[in-house]
């Protein structure tokens, strides 16, 4: 409950203005000091650990002033972001129920309100609440908006997203353009899956409209293309992602398999792979050459003297040094060689067990599969892999 601690500061604040007030106009309004000496004791059943008792007391507390609105707004948010959403609820609804309230304290009620049922994941009523205080135009509007995109993207609403984003300028315009992007390619990404190509790609013009340069428009260009059997325009497409960043080919490995699968070789794609890597050095395209060079059984000179070199040289990641023991192995004759290879690999096989390979850049969160918009703080493009 330590984190309670600071609904003392507000509380500091009021004591210490009603203690000068009491000096300058001596003698007056008992009544007051005993209300005072009340609300003390509210916070010591927070200090106490005793979050119910605060709680009842802090509803049934009559005196709502300036400083007391401020004090059951951080107590309510305090509630929340222990998880305690119904207490958080029980304190928004109360305050928001009170008469005296100001504009910006009522504003703000409303809005630590919505965010209320939006953690307890009630979101016709947290999308309610926010329309209403966005039509009273209020002072922080962005963070309105903000969290009624967050429902949006819940419920995987994204025209309404988009309308709410286009209100978001003032939070950084690129990235707003950027997040709309996304959400084009969601619905383009859902139309390629049902087939229906011709809307996919009306989306994928919005998407371009919005923000030209993100590479998620490329591949799902890409998936069309594969959808429409025009493998070699999907194999360029998802090249030109790879060569202008790396790290998705993480994403897009498995579509290069499918295409090579479906092209009957994966030769083209083998050369793209080394080529890259010898120009980028990039130890994203490594690790996916060596796991396409194992599947496909190729082994040429070209590969052994990378794998000569950076085996050497380089703080390869632990996924790297195993794909490199597996296919060392598979082209070793002579047993002795053999087992120790087997032995490491199979060390290295057991670290990697349940290593999760990506992380948000934003919050921590890891995961094992690349995602465009981490699960937990819901950003996008913030993902990265872990080396
Ligand atoms: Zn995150």
């Amino acid at each position: 409950m330590t984190e309670l601690l600071f609904l003392l500061l507000p509380l500091a604040f009021y004591s210490g203005w009603h203690s000068a007030r009491k000096r300058y106009r001596p003698k007056k309004n008992t009544h007051k000091k005993n209300l005072d000496t009340h609300f003390v004791k509210g916070i010591n059943y927070l200090l106490d650990e005793r979050p119910d008792k605060a709680l009842n007391f802090f509803l049934n507390y009559s005196d709502i002033d300036k400083y007391t609105a401020e004090t059951f707004l951080l107590l309510g948010n305090s509630f929340r972001n222990r998880g305690e959403v119904d207490r958080a609820l029980k304190v928004h609804q109360n305050l928001m129920a009170r008469p005296n309230l100001n504009r910006t304290q009522k504003e703000a009620a409303m809005m630590a309100l919505g965010k209320d049922f939006l953690a307890a994941g009630i979101l016709d009523r947290a999308e309610k609440v926010f329309k209403e205080l966005l039509s009273t135009k209020p002072k922080n509007s962005a963070d309105a908006y903000l969290s009624l995109r967050q429902i949006y993207e819940q419920l995987k609403d994204w025209p309404q997203a988009i309308e709410v984003t286009k209100h978001i300028e003032n939070k950084g315009k690129t990235q707003q353009l950027r997040i709309i992007a996304h959400y084009y390619c969601e619905m383009a990404h859902t139309d390629v899956a049902q087939g229906q190509v011709y809307s996919a790609e009306k989306y994928l013009i919005q998407a371009k409209k919005s923000y030209k340069a993100l590479p998620r428009i490329k591949i799902i260009q890409g998936d069309i293309a594969a959808y429409q059997e025009n493998y070699s325009k999907a194999l360029k497409l998802y090249q030109n992602v790879i060569q202008d960043d790396a790290y998705l080919i993480a994403m897009l490995f498995k579509q290069l398999l499918f295409v090579a699968e479906k092209i009957g070789s994966s030769e083209k794609i083998y050369q793209f792979l080394v080529q890259h890597y010898q120009q980028s050095q990039d130890l994203n395209i490594l690790e996916h050459l060596l796991e396409l060079a194992y599947q496909s059984n190729h082994y040429d000179q070209e590969l052994e003297t990378i794998l000569e070199s950076d085996l050497q040289n380089k703080a390869l990641s632990l996924y790297s040094i195993f794909k490199s023991s597996q296919l060392l192995e598979s082209t070793l004759k002579q047993l002795s060689n053999k087992r120790a290879l087997q032995l490491i690999r199979q060390a290295l096989h057991n670290h990697l067990q349940g290593q999760l390979n990506f992380q948000c850049q934003h919050c921590g969160y890891k995961m094992n599969e690349y995602l465009w918009r981490c699960p937990i703080c819901h950003h996008w493009d913030t993902i990265t892999k872990l080396q």
